[in-house]
């Protein structure tokens, strides 16, 4: 491309914010309606109220609701907003609001009001959000309903300021439309299992939370050179362009220095979630060329999920005033890694217990390992959940690709839990096993020393140290499906777990520890196939793993189907996370985002194809054949008019296949939408629409790569990914 938009790029001042000079005491959390402005701004009874709901789950009266809303509001009005939204998560994938102003019109001039009827409860018109049939047959309207367990906060824009308050989305029928309602039902079942497990351990536990610290990455391009490319403006990705010359193979990228530029948007994006109490801590270059990675200080899952719902939102604001996009998708350029959302995980008792962390003496190191065995197994039995709950359009790109966490769901532990759980499930009973001069006593199972440095990076669900890490999520994707899913089965198998020794306790008259240790040791066998330490990206771990049975499905709509499997319905159904109707509903649904997503790129392909690609590859022919004919009229030799006809007929060859590529693939959309059931569509898509995108754009970047650059329109990935 030699276009005006590269010159715009390089031209652009850095936007330069003051922000050196800021006090991170200062405004860390100064937009959050946090536990210090609620002692601050609320009687003393409407903070119990809330701390009980927080910690308890208690629900809260009107009146002191309506005591909560005139402390809230005060707080917002003083610090300048002006409008209120109840902030929700529709199976969209993105947030949602629709804002009332505090204001009303009285006697010629406002009074402010927001009660507890402006704060609890919404029926936003919703009707055009996704709702997998739920609300289309009998009762049209959606509720949201505030979740208090989520502070409320301003959201700032330029120009005015907004209170949002964190809600559910839920149907007339009390059928869940959204992402929290279920994420919040996952994680009271969770405490509920985990906090009863815990009386095999210590008794003075009464509450467990699960905790989530999102790792995030992106890309930041040029925001000229991104409009130049209509395929990134509406479907986030590249769906043509040559590879550079250079991409990751130097390795330069990984934690390299970060251009200035690109560090006043981190700095900024930093300042901007500290506003809102998003605890980034981390920042550093990616992989690939143009890529980066944030990550904030783990917090409950609820908590953190909303945190990076807002990050995101915050990302596109900030890169706007940067220059830059931010793009979230899970594989915008073809050839260089991905971005996927590490969502590190693990469960903490109210009394500081990490229960995923292995402890200094033996009775805390059989809580560790009843609990880490227990989440194997709970992802053992339902790994074709999880591998759905991250199944998307724009996932399946990475899912499988050689640089990310392959489709198949297995779990990597490390060197020294491997030997222990081996040790463990051929029931021996003090073995030796040396690690740094440590002794692993299976039997009284003392101090354990998890090899930290022990990692793989090609694992989709990796033990580090003190905590799971499902690396499997998409960049843009809301982690709340998947933790559901996590939380739930891990629930329910700590249900399970607890009856098992229990029962064995008065069955054989076990001591409970031997109960304990025989229980895990069965579980150990009946889940051990899922534990992989080798290279997860290899295609001899694929070729294992379907002879240990396990399932490696590439495409979505096939993925997706496990949200209405029978286990699937029996695990959700039985811990009251989500009924069978709403399994069904979220199932739609995502086969609809799916075949949706892959129309909309077959679009783009056949636009770009007819107004960018083929009139380039036409012009560029005819100046060829102009320079051919030229030099035949001027009667020199055949030697000399080789090199054009070479190029000619390279050029008329790759034409006549993308064309006919792209009719093929325009002929497969319009069958593909004549059917009208949802998962024969999704299929069609997947096999028949998308299976014709990569000779498309196989045949499109030949073309790029001999049509002179002058004709070539669209900024290619040399410039999009090296214009900083
Ligand atoms: P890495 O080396 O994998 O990049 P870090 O150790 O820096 O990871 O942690 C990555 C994320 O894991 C951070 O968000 C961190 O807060 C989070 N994390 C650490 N401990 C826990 C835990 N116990 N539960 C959940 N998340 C945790
Ligand atoms: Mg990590």
């Amino acid at each position: 491309m030699r276009f005006s938009a590269l010159e715009v790029a390089n031209e652009r001042p850095d936007a330069k914010p003051d922000l050196l000079n800021k006090n991170i005491k200062d405004i860390y959390a100064s937009n959050v309606f946090n536990d210090e402005k609620m002692k601050r701004y609320l009687s003393k009874e409407a903070y119990q109220a809330i701390q009980n709901a927080i910690i308890n789950g208690t629900s809260i009266s009107r009146d002191t609701a309506d005591q909560i809303a005139s402390g809230m509001k005060r707080w917002a009005i003083e610090r300048g907003a002006t409008h209120y939204t109840h902030w929700f998560q529709p199976l969209t994938g993105s947030t949602a609001e629709k804002h009332d102003s505090f204001y009303h019109p009285s006697d010629g001039t406002v009074v402010d009001k927001f009660s507890a009827d402006e704060l609890v409860q919404q029926e936003p018109d919703a009707s055009s959000l996704p709702s997998g049939g739920l609300r289309n047959t009998f009762e049209a309207r959606g509720y949201t309903a505030w979740d208090p367990s989520s502070p409320a906060f301003i959201y700032e824009n330029t120009a005015g300021k907004t209170l949002c308050i964190p809600t559910v989305f839920v149907s007339y029928n009390g059928e869940a439309l959204d992402f929290k309602a279920p994420l919040l039902k996952s994680l009271q079942a969770l405490n509920h299992a985990a906090t009863s497990a815990c009386k095999l351990f210590f008794n003075d536990v009464k509450r467990v939370t699960a905790s989530l610290g999102v790792e995030q990455e992106y890309f930041l391009v040029d925001r000229a050179l991104y409009n130049a490319r209509p395929d990134l403006i509406m479907c986030g990705r590249t769906l043509f362009g040559y590879s550079a010359a250079k991409n990751q193979q130097m390795e330069d990228h990984y934690f390299g220095s970060i251009p200035d530029r690109v560090f006043n948007f981190m700095y900024d994006l930093e300042i901007e979630s500290m506003k809102l109490g998003i605890p980034l801590r981390t920042r550093h270059n990616e992989v690939a060329p143009g890529q980066y990675e944030c990550a904030p200080m783990f917090e409950d899952v609820n908590l953190a999920n909303d945190h990076n719902q807002l990050l995101m939102d915050l990302m596109d604001e900030v890169a706007r005033k940067h220059g830059f996009k931010a793009l979230l998708h899970e594989k915008p350029f073809a050839g260089i890694n991905g971005s996927g959302k590490h969502n590190n995980w693990s469960m903490i008792t109210d009394t500081g217990v990490n229960l995923l962390a292995p402890g200094n003496n033996p009775d805390s190191n059989l809580a560790f390992l009843s609990f880490f065995v227990n989440t194997i197994k709970a992802v053992h039995d339902h790994n074709d959940l999880i591998r759905a709950s991250i199944a998307s359009a724009s996932n399946e790109h990475r899912l499988g690709a050689n640089e990310a966490p392959p489709a198949i769901i297995s779990i990597f532990i490390g060197s020294t839990l491997t030997k222990l759980l081996d040790g463990l499930e051929k029931g021996l009973k003090p073995s030796a096993s040396q690690n740094e001069g440590k002794k692993i006593n299976l039997a009284h199972v003392p101090e354990i020393l998890v090899d930290n440095t022990d990692r793989n990076r090609t694992s989709p669900f990796a033990f580090t140290g003190n905590k799971f890490e499902l690396r499997a999520v998409g960049s843009h994707q809301n982690c709340a499906s998947p933790m559901t899913v996590l939380n739930t089965a891990v629930a329910n198998q700590l249900i399970e777990f607890k009856k098992e020794v229990e029962a064995l306790i008065q069955s054989k008259k076990l001591k409970k520890k031997e109960a304990i240790l025989e229980t895990l040791a069965s579980y150990i066998r009946h889940s051990k196939r899922i534990l992989f330490e080798g290279n997860g990206y290899s295609e001899e771990w694929a070729a294992e793993a379907e002879k240990r049975g396990l399932s490696n499905i590439k495409d979505t709509p096939r993925a997706v189907k496990a949200f209405i499997s029978e286990s699937t319905m029996d695990l959700m159904g039985r811990n009251n996370i989500l009924s069978k109707e709403e399994l069904h509903a979220r199932y739609e649904i995502l086969l609809e985002g799916f075949a949706k997503e892959i129309q909309i790129e077959g679009r783009i392909i056949d636009e770009l194809a007819y107004t960018q690609i083929l009139p380039a590859a036409f012009r560029y022919q005819a100046d060829v054949a102009d320079s051919l004919n030229s030099l035949i009229e001027a009667g020199l030799p055949e030697s000399a008019i080789e090199p054009q006809r070479q190029v000619l007929k390279n050029l008329a060859e790759h034409a006549y296949a993308f064309k006919n590529a792209v009719d093929q693939m325009v002929e497969e959309r319009k069958k593909a939408n004549k059917l009208t059931d949802s998962e024969q569509r999704a299929v069609a898509y997947s096999d028949k629409v998308k299976g014709l995108f990569s000779e498309i754009r196989y045949r499109g970047d030949k073309l790029e790569r001999i049509i002179d650059d002058n004709l070539w329109e669209m900024p290619k990935y040399r410039e999009l990914l090296y214009t900083r």
